[in-house]
């Protein structure tokens, strides 16, 4: 144990270079729909040290709340606290909760496990250039998708708790709070 509070990522699974994006997470075997596929880790550090570690790093946090977010400390922490799974607008995961992963649909051997971000990811400074290749690619993903009530829709049930619960509260309607 290295004493980095770093991610779990399923036995199932295998990081490698992907056509999306950099690393990604690939099903090394079948792994059938509800399975937990990953569990975030990370140390809990205010969203501005979060951003600007991301400034550094390259984007490696993970929201909790408005305020506090998960994320690697430094360069070395990146490959035990990050899970590697990438945005994808036609996804195979979901959050559960705030940090638990599991798989949307049967997933087989050797495909790219994606999670579309709009379901993690909700504060307005976010901003994503998307080349997944779907065919419901949106192209550029923000920290505001999740207010788009076609999404809503889209990811009934399969937002993370703090984005459901803005969703629950009315609050998609409104600009930046
Ligand atoms: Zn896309």
């Amino acid at each position: 144990m290295s004493g980095i509070p770093g991610s779990y990522r399923s036995p199932r699974c295998v990081v490698r270079p992907s056509g999306v994006h950099g690393s990604g997470l690939f099903a090394a075997e079948p792994i059938p729909q509800g399975e937990v596929i990953a569990i975030r880790g990370g140390h809990i550090v205010p969203k501005a040290v979060a951003l600007d570690i991301d400034a550094r790093l390259g984007g490696y946090s993970h929201p909790l709340t408005d305020d506090w977010f998960l994320a690697p400390l430094d360069a070395s922490e990146v490959e035990d606290v990050v899970i590697f799974f990438n945005h994808g607008c036609t996804p195979n995961i979901a959050p559960q909760g705030q940090v638990v992963f599991a798989a949307t649909r049967d997933i087989a051997a050797g495909e790219e496990i994606l999670c579309d971000y709009v379901t993690i990811v909700c504060y307005p400074e976010y901003k994503l250039q998307c080349r997944c290749g779907s065919a419901e690619c949106r192209s550029v993903v923000t920290g505001d998708d999740w207010r788009t009530p076609e999404l809503q829709q889209r990811y009934r049930g399969r937002f993370s708790t703090q984005i459901q619960q803005k969703i629950d509260a009315g609050r998609g309607g409104e600009s930046h709070e």
